[in-house]
């Protein structure tokens, strides 16, 4: 029986994968703060209380559950708060992230499969970017992770840690089943703020920049559904086991949707034509961001089975109703 210990996993991303490997019959260790995750978000598999900054308890967890592989998802993902607050993105994300490694390698844990971004490409000089783009993070969000990529490759090199980095797109939608979905109240991103909106939780939706060299004005992504990343994750994992070889792949779908796109679905979505307001750029925003995901497809073989920005912005919205009224499970 394969060994998963989950960083994070109470968290947005982490939990699906939980949820994911949990039905597939793995044995699992979710391991998380709960900073920003919830306890009932954990659907299977033990879920400890601790922090990856602490050495000494994941000592303990690395020489008692002995981890085939650890995914890590604990990590702060808000580009504008990173401008911020750079120091929280630094600490959290790469200072306790070289921790966990550092047990990792003293433990001799040697599968490391890291919740790396986008926006580590910077803006990139073209799209679709292949992984081969130079990083050239243009916000500290993306930097704290370039740093963790820039630490991965020196540790696979010095020592028997092999991993995977999985630079993720824009992650959206929830479980199809309604039992857990993006439940961060301060969520910024703009599904959950625009379902938010319809939902009435906020008077106004703000566009953040309507001046970008972009078919109309505003920002370019390339939305991934959550159960199509979390399958990236699980052949991921697979690759690792069976070559023990380092890579790095783009997780999204190829094309991107413009903000004033997004919004258009989510107001058909909902059925409501919530407020919408056109402002000034956010801080630390590229113009676009589409993947070329040609190599994850041809290596792992991924095959994404929901690339229907309609179908992702139901789920999130399904969610996001049920959520908002407290009815969690
Ligand atoms: N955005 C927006 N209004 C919002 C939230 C986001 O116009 O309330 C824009 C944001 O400027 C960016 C895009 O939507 O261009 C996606 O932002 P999000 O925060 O969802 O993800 P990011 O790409 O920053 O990780």
């Amino acid at each position: 029986m394969i060994r998963i210990m989950i960083t994070g996993g109470a968290g947005y991303i982490g939990s699906h994968v939980v949820k994911l490997l949990g039905q597939m019959g793995y044995d699992i260790l979710v391991y998380d703060n709960l900073c920003t995750g919830n306890k009932w978000a954990v659907l299977y598999g033990e879920l400890i209380q601790g922090d990856i900054g602490d050495e000494q308890l994941l000592d303990k967890i690395f020489q008692k559950f002995r981890p085939d592989v650890v995914m890590d998802f604990a990590a702060f993902i808000q580009v504008n708060e990173s401008v911020k607050d750079p120091i929280k993105y630094y600490y959290n994300n790469t200072a306790k992230t070289l921790i966990l490694l550092k047990s990792m390698v003293k433990n001799n844990i040697t599968n490391f499969i890291f919740s790396s971004t986008a926006a580590v490409y910077g803006i990139p000089k073209k799209i679709p970017v292949s992984e081969e783009h130079p990083l050239d993070p243009i916000n500290p969000y993306g930097q704290s992770k370039a740093f963790v990529e820039q630490i991965l490759k020196d540790l696979s090199n010095a020592t028997d840690l092999n991993y995977i980095s999985l630079r993720y797109f824009n992650v959206a939608g929830a479980d199809p089943e309604g039992k857990i979905g993006q439940a961060y109240k301060e969520s910024t991103h703009l599904i959950t703020r625009a379902l938010k909106t319809a939902n009435g939780e906020f008077e106004k939706l703000q566009i953040y920049g309507t001046d970008y060299p972009t078919k109309d004005g505003t920002c370019i992504r390339d939305y991934i559904y959550v159960m199509d990343l979390a399958d990236a994750h699980i052949l991921a994992m697979n690759y690792l086991l069976e070559t023990k070889k380092s890579n790095i792949f783009n997780c999204g779908y190829g094309h991107g949707y413009s903000v004033r796109e997004v919004i258009d679905i989510a107001k058909k979505v909902t059925g409501i034509d919530f407020p919408v307001e056109e402002t000034k750029r956010r801080e630390g925003d590229p113009p676009a961001l589409v993947a070329d995901s040609s190599k994850i497809k041809q290596q792992l073989n991924w095959k994404p089975k929901y690339d229907d920005l309609y179908f992702i912005i139901k789920t999130a919205w399904e969610w996001e109703k049920k959520y908002s009224h407290g009815n969690i499970r």
